[in-house]
């Protein structure tokens, strides 16, 4: 055991080619993120991948959530159906243009939106819907961009996990108006930190685009057009993120046949419930996130503990929006409306995912997990 055995949730796939760019972008000297080659070749390259017309760089996956809803026109009074299980920064977006979030609770096995929750929560104040496709598994979009269509609403993609997950063989982020990218360490790509917007709507793409660089004028730069934000990545950074879209479909891969070791050795433990993917989806796998049930015969605390002590890193699930104490205690929520979320949001965790997790370190995981399951650790 001991510091050598440790194994990481995550770490990221970096190697010479990032390096290559970082130098290059200092040697142009293009340091910031009005303009440089990186910038646009990091857009043009991402939106090929993506297949849409128009991505714009920013700061991060938070700002890149926060661009989409001030471009759509999200204000006060608007209410905006949100998945109630993810990264509760998908809430704080509609939150910072000053309107309401409705949570809808998910499906108990992709753990994403559960698109029979939507109709009855939509009112005439209803704006859009934000749906996540949560640990790289896609949205069953075919129901919601029906809904969508027929109430008016607009459809926010939040992605930060999903870069690349194919819905009946389209990528994710071009689905619906907007879709919202991270750069984070972590993420399936990574520019330390950073995010991308999609869309295929010109109007809303020069929006967002204005919005992100402080709302200058088109004819008169300092007569503004907008109150704007700062929220540009920088051409160093993009320089990252022109090395990192060139393997990720590599990443991708390896991330697939992580979760296939884990699923076809994992999927006799009693108690433990795995990740799917379903017919309509290619599954990135961004983290491999398990649920405990009451056959597994320990709480979620004991086993994670247990895991850590033989140096194998985990991470609890999302809480979800409704159980925020800030929230509560706002009388915003009351705890125990998205009970499906609830259940899942206090007993799963996810597992070393990382694309440079070795396969001795897998068998080794796969083989602890099975002990504390007996327990014998
Ligand atoms: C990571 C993440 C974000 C936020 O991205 P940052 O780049 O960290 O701001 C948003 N939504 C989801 C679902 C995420 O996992």
């Amino acid at each position: 055991m001991g510091m050598e055995r440790f194994i990481p949730v995550y770490q990221p796939y970096l190697d010479h080619r990032e390096r290559e760019y970082v130098l290059a972008a200092l040697e142009r000297q293009e340091i910031s993120g009005t303009q440089g080659y990186f910038i646009r070749k990091f857009e043009e390259e991402f939106l090929k991948y993506i297949g849409c017309k128009y991505a714009i760089t920013c700061s991060s996956g938070t700002t890149a959530l926060h661009l989409a809803m001030a471009a759509l026109g999200i204000g006060e009074s608007d209410e905006v159906l949100v998945q109630t299980f993810t990264n509760m920064v998908t809430f704080f977006a509609v939150l910072y243009q000053g309107a309401k979030p409705i949570p809808i609770d998910i499906e108990p096995d992709t753990w994403n939106i559960d698109p029979d929750l939507i109709e009855h929560k939509i009112n005439k104040n209803t704006k859009a819907i934000v749906i996540v496709h949560i640990y790289g598994h896609p949205v069953d979009m075919e129901p919601i961009l029906e809904i969508a269509r027929r109430y008016g609403l607009w459809v926010i993609e939040d992605c930060a996990e999903a870069h690349g997950a194919l819905y009946k063989g389209k990528k994710v982020g071009a689905l619906g108006d907007v879709g919202c990218f991270s750069f984070y360490a972590n993420k399936i790509i990574t520019t330390g930190e950073g995010g991308m917007v999609t869309t295929n709507n010109e109007e809303i793409a020069r929006k967002m685009g204005n919005l992100k660089n402080l709302g200058f004028g088109d004819k008169s730069k300092f007569m503004h057009q907008n109150i704007g934000f700062n929220y540009k990545l920088s051409n160093i950074q993009a320089a990252i993120g022109c090395a990192q879209l060139q393997k990720i479909e590599e990443i991708i891969d390896r991330k697939r046949r992580i979760a296939h070791y884990y699923t076809k050795n994992l999927k006799d433990v009693s108690g433990l419930q795995l990740p799917v993917e379903k017919p309509y989806a290619r599954n990135v796998y961004w983290m491999y996130h398990v649920v405990l049930h009451e056959e597994f015969g320990l709480p979620r605390e004991v086993v994670m503990r247990k895991l850590k002590g033989r140096g194998i890193e985990t991470r609890e699930a999302f809480i979800p929006y409704n159980m925020q104490d800030i929230f509560i205690q706002r009388g915003w929520v009351k705890g125990d409306e998205c009970p499906i979320a609830n259940y899942v949001g206090k007993n799963g965790f996810y597992i070393p995912s990382s694309p440079l997790v070795k396969e001795e370190q897998l068998e080794y995981i796969v083989d602890t997990i099975k002990k504390t399951r007996r327990g014998e650790v």
